[in-house]
């Protein structure tokens, strides 16, 4: 992984950054790196140091462009945020995403295991950015290809974040093919569209399936949660809010605030910047409702000791949703 990560930082163009930063005539420059990027951080410092900037590199997380050290750039001239494209415009911030570059070609291996005609594909903005090229190569093979737009935060065709999926919304596509690593995003897409997701990971050249039975078996644990929440409603719900900049939605958890009360139930709601089992061990609550980054109730919830519910499922658990009407949380 770390080849990947040097070479994707050989590509990034620091020209247009040092270009804008002197435009600003900026003295002191923040750097926030993601985790896979930290282990180079004495060479990306190096860079601006030896063009004569003061540095201070974030210490911090940074799940992604909703998670931008505001502490870091109280201290700084400007914020250099790396690895992510912007969701919210944010004065004195630079955003440099970067791009993964990966061989299409290495899709025929695995091209006749999709058996539908028509897919949708999907991925984060890392892989995303070569879609045109994948759907000209797919197409060519036969398959019929949605590369859409998406709604909000989403930036470009076919890109889909852990907390937004609306490119697949309508698309009409029998099956989905997510290109990226790691298996969140595509788990994601499943449950959200309810289809089969193949997944190619062309760092590992890797090549899965979630299947109808996941999305199964996902719901079953959801239920298994909702039914322990409710076992709990008399110790009251602690409603977690997130400071983050892209995260925080203090205006639904006031609305499900309201929602608890009219039903005769306490709630408190618990705002954290991060937000970890630890953090929510002391408190006495018997459960809690995230409406901070879902997939901490989607991928984490077994770190935490208490049930955590998305918003929708704390609806469902106080009878204002069907369960039928499940949804995946999204922030668009
Ligand atoms: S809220 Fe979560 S899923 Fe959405 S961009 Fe941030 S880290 Fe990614």
């Amino acid at each position: 992984m770390k080849t990947t990560f040097r070479k994707t930082l050989e590509r990034i163009d620091f020209s247009r950054v040092f270009s804008e930063l002197e435009k600003k005539r900026v003295k002191r420059v923040g750097i926030q790196l993601p985790d896979g990027l930290k282990f180079f951080s004495k060479e990306i410092t190096k860079n601006f140091k030896d063009k004569g900037y003061e540095v201070i590199v974030s210490g911090s997380a940074s799940y992604g462009a909703c998670d931008v050290d505001l502490e870091l750039l109280k201290e700084v001239d400007i914020l250099v945020h790396f690895a992510h494209l912007p969701i919210k415009s944010v004065k004195r911030v630079i955003y440099v995403p970067y791009r993964y570059d990966y061989e299409i070609g290495n899709l025929l291996n695995w091209v006749d295991k999709i058996e539908e005609k028509k897919i949708a594909l999907a991925g984060t903005a890392h892989y995303a950015w070569k879609f045109p090229e994948v759907k000209k190569f797919l197409e060519e093979k036969g398959i019929e290809v949605k590369l859409s737009e998406g709604k909000g935060r989403i930036k470009i065709p076919g890109q889909i974040l852990g907390c937004n999926y609306s490119i697949l919304k309508k698309t009409g596509a029998e099956a989905i093919l997510f290109i990226g690593d790691g298996t969140f995003h595509p788990k994601g897409a499943a449950i959200y569209t309810g289809k089969k997701v193949y997944f190619f990971n062309p760092l590992a050249n890797e090549f899965n399936v979630f299947d109808k039975e996941f999305v199964e078996d996902f719901l079953k644990k959801r239920f298994i949660q909702i039914s322990r929440a409710m076992q709990k409603l008399g110790e009251g719900v602690g409603i977690v809010v997130s400071s983050k900049i892209g995260q925080k939605r203090i205006s639904l958890a006031l609305k499900l605030k309201l929602a608890a009360k009219n039903k005769g139930i306490n709630s408190d709601i618990l705002l954290f910047n991060e937000i970890l089992p630890e953090g929510l061990a002391n408190f006495p609550y018997g459960f809690y409702v995230n409406t901070a980054c879902p997939r901490i109730t989607y991928d984490d919830y077994e770190k935490y000791e208490k049930p955590v519910l998305s918003p929708q499922e704390f609806e469902i658990l106080l009878g204002i949703r069907d369960w039928n009407n499940h949804k995946i949380d999204e922030i668009l």
